[in-house]
């Protein structure tokens, strides 16, 4: 009989977070696969946790992955534990997850903390509708296309940043987004936790006096439905009629659609756009 994966979700700072499934399975388990092995026996041995551990990481997550299923195969079952967290959640985890799948090995999932969704859950911003986006990329070319993406988000977008790059992100976001609300969500769980709602030119001056420290999630307000009405209608208040005419026809509409469609973004009687185009007193 082959083994199984358990990936175990464990404490984002306060310890009581761990769930008495994750303790178990820690103990029972054949080989846990930590992200950060000196970090983790500080976990494990609070837990008076005594199995063996294994490093797995984003440097030799695909070579380890191979070495983890062929111990499942062997019948061995191996619990996967991150930093903090939950695997797979901005840390490494779906390349394991995958070739488990590929090779018929069981995958289930024990569920617990998230820095994400603590933070979602404080923000005061709408929990009906998010996306998450984890840390921004480094590369310029693929930043400046997410954060193109993400002026046009309408859900609220969670962000994860390290507290040295946080007001180089801050700013980066308030270029590409204007100004949003946004709630910094610091230290979850931990005794210095800190929910701040503001937005981003308040937090960019707050933080022009006050080093960030800790770790953070941003949450920011997506763009509110009302926001993309009024920027259609500036575009098109700097077109002339012809234009916004042939900006629905270059589209694939026929005259006549376009016409209705012109009156109506433009709060006008079709007639009025008639005369425009065809020449006052032609109707
Ligand atoms: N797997 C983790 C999870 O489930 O949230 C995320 C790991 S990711 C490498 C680390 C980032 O998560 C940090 O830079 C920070 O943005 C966020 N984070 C983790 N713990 C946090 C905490 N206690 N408070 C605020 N943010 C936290």
């Amino acid at each position: 009989m082959p083994g199984m994966l358990y990936l175990c979700a464990t404490p984002i700072g306060n310890l009581g977070d761990m769930t008495p499934r994750v303790v178990e399975t820690l103990q029972s388990v054949d080989l846990i696969a930590a992200e950060d092995t000196r970090n983790s026996i500080k976990l494990l041995n609070h837990f008076g946790i005594r199995t063996s551990m294994t490093s797995y990481h984003e440097y030799n997550k695909v070579e380890k992955a191979d070495y983890l299923v062929e111990q499942m195969r062997q019948g061995k079952n191996v619990a996967l534990i991150s930093d903090a967290g939950t695997p797979a959640i901005s840390d490494p985890g779906e390349v394991l997850v995958q070739k488990c799948q590929g090779a018929g090995i069981t995958v289930t999932s024990l569920p617990g903390p998230a820095a994400c969704i603590t933070a979602l859950t404080l923000s005061g911003l709408s929990a009906r509708r998010f996306c998450f986006e984890g840390f921004l990329p480094s590369d310029k070319k693929e930043k400046a296309q997410i954060l193109a993406e993400l002026k046009e988000e309408s859900r609220t977008i969670l962000i994860y940043e390290a507290p040295h790059r946080l007001v180089r992100t801050l700013g980066e976001l308030y270029g590409a987004l204007g100004d949003r609300r946004v709630t910094l969500c610091r230290e979850l769980t931990k005794r210095f936790e800190t929910i701040l709602p503001t937005t981003f030119g308040e937090a960019l001056s707050y933080y022009e006096r006050e080093e960030p420290r800790g770790e953070y999630v941003l949450v920011v307000e997506g763009k509110s439905l009302r926001q993309k009405e009024e920027e259609r209608q500036a575009s098109w208040q700097s077109m002339t009629i012809e234009e916004h005419m042939a900006f629905y026809e270059e589209g694939g509409m026929d005259s006549k659609t376009a016409m209705k469609q012109v009156a109506k973004d433009r709060g006008m009687a079709k007639r009025e756009i008639y005369a425009v185009i065809h020449g006052a007193g032609m109707q």
